[in-house]
């Protein structure tokens, strides 16, 4: 049997339509539309007709992954393809793709096989210079910070006391923990600084939650870089610089439209990680396309566990809208994963370990439910699984009461996921009592620990020292009436990354609490997560090269 072709084979295969011919299909005018080259283009919503109606969303996300991941952005693709050929007026909005993965172990995220959203490449690396202005507008804050202290600190800026990280869209660990000003009097104030990668940063998560060019400015305005001497703390609007940095972000603000193999709008904007960050792509994406489309179809990172749960706490919270049905995308190498087997030897049978691997997923369909929204499970088959595999794992569905499709979108494009679709559409149908699992009013460590019991599956929380201070300053400060983001890894429900499979009886360590006030949540930093990754042994980018017609090579 021939070899699959690569994702970029595939892209570079495919004819895509001028798109403005895209955007006219999705009900854009052409006047809202800023064209970034052929392919690409900006929306100003401000020119969109106003719209009465909402479409419907379908959120999804996965079971506990392997570090390749499972096919959400794939499956969130050929799902929307699907639902076009069903006749349904459907729209995609999906995150941006960072470079640290593209460059790492991961590789890109527009989608995989012939469910693609394209120009793949363009997409994967520094998609319509977005990330660079998030980037851009954080340092632009750090030297703001430094250039105050160097010039008479008017504010009394502890600079022991600054909260506030430079930023790179980059896994660089040598970056975690530096020393800045040194060289004397005229290089500024020396002091310990560190770097976070660009999609953790503050300013993603409030360029991904605000709903217009003056709500971005007021929340960057909130946003706390650090404590005086005396402890109080010091906030953007006390150095005076959100318009600087609205500006810097005026134009990145605006949502990026592109399309699918097979022609199916997306918009793909914001891209905040969902380990460390909160997940989701921007409010700004996610309501425009409710307006335009029928179905909207978007993803949140990781498992339900990070990116469905942050969706539904924070981003459902806050703009206001309810997803109407999830999809849980597993695989078979996943759950043999979670069954015991090697990563090295998932491709080989094995029906016992997808047996025992099984509870994952049913941790994820109960967390699911616990927010009151009905799932429907997308197994995504590989080339490698075996038929005994996906037959225990349909019947199991069938057994537990799920709605469960088959899908072959990688390999098949929207044809693959018409089951998916269809079962989509009559979860459409049936109302649910989708609400956030906590309130907002009760207390952080309640609100921690519901997340910690209800969706981790674990039996309570351990703060360290640091933790405890961090909390009674966020009290003290009146900000314990902000919903929580926990940043925990992404591969087991506990806090330990080989804690595989479902998990029972643990503990989650809070090491750290930082008030987001622009994002408007408390990050809870857990077990050893970090907020700058760092690149493996062989990162994706020893595969990288480009030829001699320009073309790239080795992008997945
Ligand atoms: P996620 O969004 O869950 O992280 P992606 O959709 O980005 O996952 O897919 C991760 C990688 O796996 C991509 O390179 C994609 O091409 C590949 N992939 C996804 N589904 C399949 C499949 N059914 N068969 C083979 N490769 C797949």
């Amino acid at each position: 049997k021939a070899k699959p072709l690569t994702d970029l084979a595939i892209a570079n295969a495919a004819v895509m339509k001028p798109i403005l011919e895209i955007a006219q299909n999705a009900g854009i005018p052409e006047e809202a539309v800023e064209p970034y080259g052929r392919y690409k283009a900006k929306i100003d919503v401000s020119k969109l007709p106003v719209s009465q109606s909402y479409g419907k969303v379908v959120l999804v996300t996965a079971t506990s992954p392997t570090p390749a991941g499972e096919g959400k952005s794939t499956v969130t693709v050929g799902l929307a393809d699907a639902l076009s050929r069903l006749g349904e007026k459907s729209m995609i909005a999906l995150r941006e793709p960072s470079l640290g993965p593209v460059m790492g172990v991961k590789g890109g995220a527009a989608g995989g096989g012939y469910a693609q959203v394209l120009p793949m490449e363009e997409i994967n690396l520094h998609f319509n210079g977005d990330i660079h202005a998030i980037t851009t507008a954080n340092n632009a804050l750090s030297a703001m910070i430094d250039n105050h202290i160097h010039q008479g600190n008017v504010l009394g800026i502890d600079p022991r006391r600054i909260t506030w990280k430079r930023a790179l869209d980059m896994n660089d660990r040598a970056l975690r923990h530096i020393t800045i000003g040194l060289g004397g009097p005229g290089q500024g104030i020396p002091r310990e600084d560190g770097f976070d990668i660009t999609v953790a940063s503050e300013i993603m998560a409030v360029f991904c939650l605000a709903t217009s060019l003056q709500d971005l400015k007021e929340r960057l305005s909130q946003m706390v870089i650090g404590y005086t001497y005396e402890k109080e703390a010091v906030t953007v609007r006390d150095l005076g610089i959100e318009g600087a940095l609205t500006l810097l972000l005026k134009e990145a603000f605006k949502p990026n439209l592109v399309q699918t193999i097979e022609g199916t709008p997306a918009l793909i904007h914001g891209g905040p990680f969902a380990n460390i960050a909160h997940g989701c792509n921007s409010l700004m994406a996610t309501n425009t396309a409710r307006k335009l489309a029928d179905v909207v179809v978007t993803e949140a990172g990781f498992g339900s566990d990070l990116g469905a749960e942050k969706f539904m706490d924070i981003k459902a919270r806050k703009g206001g809208f309810a997803p109407d049905a999830v999809v849980v995308v597993t695989t078979i190498r996943a759950l043999k994963m979670h069954g015991g087997v090697k990563k090295t030897d998932l491709g080989a049978e094995n029906v016992q370990a997808v047996m025992d691997g099984i509870v994952n997923l049913e941790k994820h369909l109960e967390t699911v439910r616990a927010f009151g929204v009905h799932p429907v499970v997308a197994l995504n088959r590989f080339i490698t699984d075996s038929s005994a595999e996906l037959d225990y794992v349909l019947k199991w569905c069938k057994e537990n009461g799920v709605r469960a499709a088959l899908t072959d979108v990688w390999g098949r494009g929207g044809e693959g996921g018409l089951d998916l679709a269809k079962q989509v559409l009559e979860l459409l149908d049936e109302p649910n009592d989708f609400a956030p699992l906590y309130d907002v009013e009760q207390s952080v460590i309640e609100k921690i620990t519901t997340i910690v019991t209800k969706v981790y599956g674990g039996k309570g929380i351990v703060l360290t020292d640091k933790a405890r201070k961090d909390l009674l300053q966020i009290e003290q400060n009146g900000w314990d009436i902000l919903p929580v983001c926990m940043a925990k890894t992404q591969y087991s429900f506990s806090d330990d990354p080989k804690k595989l499979g479902r998990p029972e009886d643990f503990t989650i360590t809070i090491r750290e609490i930082i008030p987001k006030l622009g994002a408007g949540f408390l990050v809870c930093l857990t077990g050893d997560i970090m907020t700058m990754p760092g690149l493996p042994k062989t990162p994706a980018a020893l595969h990288m090269d480009i030829d001699e017609n320009g073309n790239a090579v080795g992008l997945m």
